[in-house]
């Protein structure tokens, strides 16, 4: 996808600050960060979101979930934290590639806004 900001990420045409790579996603620091541990998670191929998740592709998910428990880990994020992905417009969703947010270091709240 030419024209997407995550997959231009991936192919490395935007710089981030890359914390994870495997063959299958990459994870980086969010640059406008809503706790003291915000990391994005994205697979490397380009989907747009879970709505467009092909049966073939739900391995990925596996995937994501692994790396964001390594992560908290990894990040000391001992209490707890929020693993979540925004799906379309009423989802909050701002950038059309899947990523799963992996927030922690602080209390979230419930309901999210
Ligand atoms: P969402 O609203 O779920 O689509 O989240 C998109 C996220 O991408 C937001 O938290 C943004 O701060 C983040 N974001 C946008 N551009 C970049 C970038 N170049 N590097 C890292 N994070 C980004
Ligand atoms: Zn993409």
């Amino acid at each position: 996808m030419n024209d997407c900001l995550f997959c231009k990420i991936v192919a490395g045409k935007i710089p981030s600050n890359k914390v994870y790579e495997d063959e299958k996603v990459i994870a980086f620091t969010d640059i406008n960060p809503q706790a003291p541990v915000h990391i994005l998670i994205i697979p490397k191929k380009h989907i747009a979101s879970v709505a467009d998740t092909s049966e073939l592709d739900m391995d990925i998910y596996a995937r994501i979930m692994s790396v964001g428990k390594r992560l908290a880990e990894e990040f000391g994020l001992k209490g707890g934290y929020r693993l979540v992905t925004n799906i379309g417009k009423d989802g909050g969703q701002a950038v059309d590639h899947l990523h799963f947010h992996l927030l922690g270091g602080r209390t979230m709240g419930w309901p999210p806004g």
